[in-house]
């Protein structure tokens, strides 16, 4: 059983979802208005993890949606500096259009399977569902309108009960107040719903009370709309960055009346020399200066979610090397001809790194200590039962080490005369053979009691 960190309570807590064998999962997606980069990809690959030891660890199904952030102040930026000219809601459309592509490249490009999402919804193609969330806002008095534009009231919210301040403490002195959005809110605290139209920004009607509105949705409300218009409310997991929990997922749960999800979880950030990878401090690595980004996915995991991970281009290249030499160990397996190997790993170690293997990730989604546990079959164990079992560890931890591409004919011919040679002890005939694998298949030969096992050469 899944026992996972609850931002809600604070604590690990044993996971249930509210359907029987049926988990519902919302993660914060991203804003399209350029390149991610490898610091947000992070959380991706974490929540793409969670749902994996959901899925093929826990034997749920999974519902995952993660929505795309297509209007915000980031967008509108982009959009007025390269078309200004341009429409504004079309060059927006636009605009998301082409780095949803470049994202959806991106993430399988780090082991997300595009299928794995159930859905990807747009901000912009849920306005008239935000709109009817702030109508209801309105209705029960816990929104206010300003100026042509809607606040949360964060006074009223609290008088009728509600607690805000669930994910964090929240200190209520002037010093401490929020910053969040500064046009004409009554409380310092509130935040916006609904923007009400700038010169040349793209805008939507909103007919409230017989008037229009015309304006643009704040940022909070249209993940509250969208998790729970998928997935219900209360739905079971939501996923975000640790910076996402202040305000935006506090205000997210404000707007669902206090009970969005059941779960928060929330990963660190990827730090380069102990500062936050940010486009503002201009420390970014975009996934396209990395050569091998299942490398990076491999780097990503062998740090625990909830820590600070150090990025340089150290740190990656040991991870590359380290992926290679799984990969390796996953041809050997792969590779060896049918009936090289045991059907069954006799000595026992293969289950046994099952057990502590599932178990490490059941234990708050612990990746080090599951990728420690490899380290037990690692180059030692060969059996059909094991590659059977790294199948299932591909699958949970996304990292493609068993590839699938069969090696050729004459390949398999020269390897056959190198096991007859080494067998016959011709030592000059065999060496010669494995030169030509090495250089004329990039197969290297590893041999073993098993007899002669090969794995691809990888730079
Ligand atoms: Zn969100």
């Amino acid at each position: 059983m899944l026992r996972l960190y609850n931002a809600l309570t604070r604590s690990k807590k044993l996971f249930k979802p509210i359907k029987n064998k049926h988990v519902s999962m919302y993660s914060c997606g991203p804003t399209v208005y350029d390149h991610a980069h490898i610091g947000n990809l992070r959380a991706y690959i974490f929540a793409d993890t969670l749902q994996r030891v959901l899925r093929e660890v826990e034997g749920y199904s999974v519902d995952w949606v993660m929505n795309i952030t297509d209007v915000d102040d980031k967008m509108i930026g982009r959009i007025q500096r390269d078309n200004p000219n341009e429409d504004p809601n079309s060059a927006l459309g636009i605009l998301a259009d082409t780095y949803t592509d470049i994202f959806i490249d991106d993430i399988e490009k780090v082991g997300i399977k595009r299928a794995d999402i159930a859905k990807l919804p747009r901000a912009t193609d849920h306005i008239k569902g935000m709109q009817l969330l702030i109508t209801k806002l309105m209705r029960e008095k816990i929104a206010y309108e300003s100026d042509g534009s809607f606040y949360f009231s964060l006074d009223a919210y609290k008088k009728s009960g509600k607690k805000y301040g669930v994910l964090v403490d929240l200190d209520y002195t002037p010093q401490a107040r929020v910053t969040d959005d500064q046009d004409q809110k009554e409380g310092v605290a509130d935040f916006v719903l609904w923007k009400a139209q700038k010169m040349s920004e793209p805008y939507w009607d909103f007919e409230y009370l017989d008037q229009n509105y015309p304006g643009r949705p704040g940022w909070h409300i249209e993940c509250s709309v969208m998790s729970t218009q998928y997935l219900g409310a209360p739905f079971d997991i939501h996923t975000g960055g640790i910076d996402l929990k202040f305000p935006h997922h506090e205000n997210e749960i404000a707007q669902c009346g206090g009970h969005q999800a059941n779960f928060f979880v929330h990963n660190e950030h990827l730090q380069v020399h102990s500062e936050k990878m940010s486009k503002s401090i201009g420390n970014i690595t975009k996934l396209s200066d990395i050569k091998d980004p299942l490398a990076f996915r491999l780097l990503c995991l062998q740090a625990h979610y909830r820590t600070q991970m150090d990025y340089s281009p150290k740190a990656l290249d040991s991870a590359h090397e380290r992926i290679n030499n799984l990969r390796a160990y996953a041809d050997q397996l792969f590779l060896a001809t049918e009936h090289q190997l045991p059907t069954a790993d006799e000595s026992g170690i293969t289950a046994e790194f099952w057990q502590i293997f599932s178990a490490s990730l059941e234990d708050d989604v612990n990746t080090p200590a599951a990728l420690a546990a490899l380290a037990a079959i690692e180059g030692k164990v060969f059996s059909q039962q094991t590659l059977q079992l790294l199948y299932k560890v591909d699958k949970v931890l996304g990292l493609q080490l068993i590839d699938e591409r069969p090696i050729s004919s004459e390949a398999r011919a020269t390897l056959a005369d190198y096991e007859t040679a080494r067998e016959a002890k011709e030592y000059i005939k065999s060496d010669k053979l494995r030169e030509e694998l090495k250089t004329n298949y990039q197969l290297q030969v590893s041999d073993t009691q098993y007899g002669p096992l090969v794995s691809r050469i990888r730079k």
